[in-house]
């Protein structure tokens, strides 16, 4: 099972427009994010606060689908002879 496949990058949006595209600097990461459609300025955790549902419902999503595929593993498993458990 590869870890990779949940590796979902999580798109942050302008709480004003809801744009995904922001200007921000690599380097230090207190000088504040602007909105390249809107200019609006903000925090990262600002911006991150504004995204936090989102954030939590991709969490959701992602645990779902990994619960899944570790179940139907075991139901494999169980389904050989080799693994049978005891
Ligand atoms: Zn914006």
């Amino acid at each position: 099972m590869s870890a990779e496949k949940y590796n979902r990058s999580i798109s942050l949006v302008c709480p004003t427009c809801g744009h995904d595209q922001f200007q921000y600097d690599d380097e230090d990461e207190l000088i504040p994010v602007t909105c390249q459609q809107c200019k609006t300025e903000m925090f990262r955790d600002d911006l991150i606060e504004a995204n936090a549902e989102n954030i939590e419902i991709n969490k959701n999503e992602v645990i779902g689908e990994v619960t899944k595929d570790i179940q139907k593993q075991f139901k494999d498993m169980s389904k050989g002879s080799k693994w049978k458990v005891r």
